[in-house]
């Protein structure tokens, strides 16, 4: 590279280009996405699960979520939609067959389609089945999924996964692992819309589910007159607590100074603090 007299270094050299300094963070981003679990960061081991967004995650560290919300300091933000088992599925992967020589081992791609046999790095889009979790390459599912003749008892039309058999709907039931960012963006605003229309149906119907005013009033007196009966219960029983505790004390009291009732025996040491303080 120069420097040490042989020749001379230009800016090319000496300068790093902020290009490839971008395709670098880029590529470190699809490992991170594709090879680490996006809530632990710890490398993905099976069982992976994978949800609404495409990501995956190890099963273990989202169970520790759903215990703990506060486990992962970021959770709520990267995986806040996940409230149970119920949003992630659990995946079935297929391990890779060959492994390419010289590769280092954390460069070594786990799992690839069972189709295609294309490895699963991120360089290649994948896609799960939401009912059966079947993964495999895009390329691989639109070649080999087809869609079935339409069913003669006029039910709804679904194909079949290629792999397992299990039925899945075209339309919401195929889910790309790690998609775009646009894509994964515009799922993320989808599923705040759906939270927000969820909540909006909730509080529709908890207004219809109320009670009418003049209920509301009654139970309202009812729940005030409860209220004072409870203060005057703990009233009581405080003050039953201060005269056992004044008891308790001059208990103590007479204990410390004797029985005032008794003839005072006073010592020489007594007498004197008493001259003294008294
Ligand atoms: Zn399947």
């Amino acid at each position: 590279m120069g420097n040490d007299g042989g020749s001379i270094p230009d800016r090319r050299d000496l300068v790093k280009s902020k290009k490839k300094a971008e395709q670098a963070d880029k590529n470190n981003q699809t490992r991170a996405r594709w090879f680490y679990c996006a809530l632990s960061k710890a490398p993905l081991v099976e069982p992976i699960v994978s949800d609404a967004l495409g990501q995956l995650y190890n099963k273990d560290a989202i169970l520790e979520f759903l215990l703990d919300r506060g486990a992962y300091g970021d959770g709520e933000e990267i995986c806040g939609h996940i409230k149970s088992l119920k949003d992630v599925k659990t995946l079935k992967l297929t391990p890779v067959t060959s492994v390419r020589e010289g590769a280092s081992e954390e460069d070594v791609p786990k799992f690839q389609c069972p189709l295609s046999q294309k490895a699963m790095t991120g360089h290649v889009p994948f896609v799960y089945l939401v009912p059966c979790g079947c993964v495999m390459s895009q390329a691989g599912f639109r070649a080999l999924s087809t869609t079935p003749p339409a069913s003669p008892s006029g039910g709804p039309q679904l194909d079949v996964c290629p792999q397992c058999a299990t039925k899945f709907d075209r339309e919401k039931d195929v889910r790309q692992i790690n998609p775009p960012e646009e894509e994964s963006t515009r799922l993320r605003l989808a599923l705040a819309a759906a939270k927000a229309q969820k909540k909006s149906k909730k509080r529709k119907s908890e207004a219809v589910s109320d009670d009418p005013p003049s209920k509301v009033a009654k139970k309202g007196t009812d729940k005030e007159s409860g209220h004072l009966v409870a203060s005057r219960a703990v009233q009581s029983s405080l003050a039953m607590e201060e005269a056992k505790r004044k008891a308790s004390m001059s208990d103590a009291v007479k204990s410390l100074y004797g029985d005032p009732t008794k003839k005072r025996k006073e010592t020489f040491t007594t007498m004197g603090t008493f001259t003294r303080y008294a």
